[in-house]
């Protein structure tokens, strides 16, 4: 069976790849299953570059696939901030309720129509032939007027879904999985690795 590893000490992305990818002939493992730590400096400069440094680097270190990501949220009216800093704006240590209130504090006034925003997810998977494929998935929204949910991380409390009259936090991590940036990255992805070894 042919393993893939992905690059992440996140066990809720590991679940995420694992079910999408659970009717193929793959193994999916995390770093830690893998036996791999690994410090990688992410000195790119887009979503891509660092999920592709990422791959590249810890393909050094195994025989497997691996897949690596990086993700972010991007807000048109704060010239796309946080970008690919979306992890160590406004400081790492920050808790995401004071970011989160930080961020609607430079909104305030801003009307919804320039509230819009992004989840940006880029895949890169680096092969034992060295070849490395990237894919990438958007999720659309605009930054909410308040704090609201309590489900998912990070940013969702403030990304507000317009078809779902909700934020990202507040619908359940199955629907998550479905309309999200990495969901969408990964299933992109899925395809590709079918292509590749039919
Ligand atoms: P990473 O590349 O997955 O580590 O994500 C970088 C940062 O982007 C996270 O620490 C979050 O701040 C933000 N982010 C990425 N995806 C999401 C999401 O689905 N919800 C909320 N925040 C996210």
């Amino acid at each position: 069976m042919r393993q893939i590893i992905f690059a992440t000490g996140n066990q809720g992305k590991v679940k995420e790849v694992q079910a999408i990818m659970a009717d193929m002939d793959v193994e999916v493992l995390s770093l830690k299953q893998a036996g791999i730590s690994v410090d990688i400096e992410e000195n790119g400069t887009t979503f891509e570059e660092n999920a592709v440094i990422k791959a590249k680097e810890i393909a050094k270190l195994t025989d497997a696939v691996v897949l690596a990501d990086d993700s972010g949220l991007e807000i048109d009216y704060l010239n796309k901030e946080p970008g690919i800093y979306s992890a160590r704006y406004l400081g790492e240590d920050t808790p995401y309720t004071e970011k989160n209130r930080i961020i609607l504090e430079r909104m305030s006034g801003v009307e919804t129509e320039k509230r819009t925003a992004r989840f940006i997810c880029a895949m890169a998977a680096v092969f034992p032939d060295g070849s490395v494929i990237t894919t990438t998935g958007i999720m659309e929204g605009v930054i909410a007027y308040e704090i609201k949910g309590e489900n998912g991380f990070g940013y969702d409390p403030i990304f507000y879904l317009p078809e779902y009259s909700m934020t990202s936090a507040q619908i359940s991590s199955e629907e998550k999985n479905k309309i999200s940036h990495r969901g969408k990255a990964l299933q992109l992805m899925k395809a590709e690795f079918l292509k590749k070894w039919q």
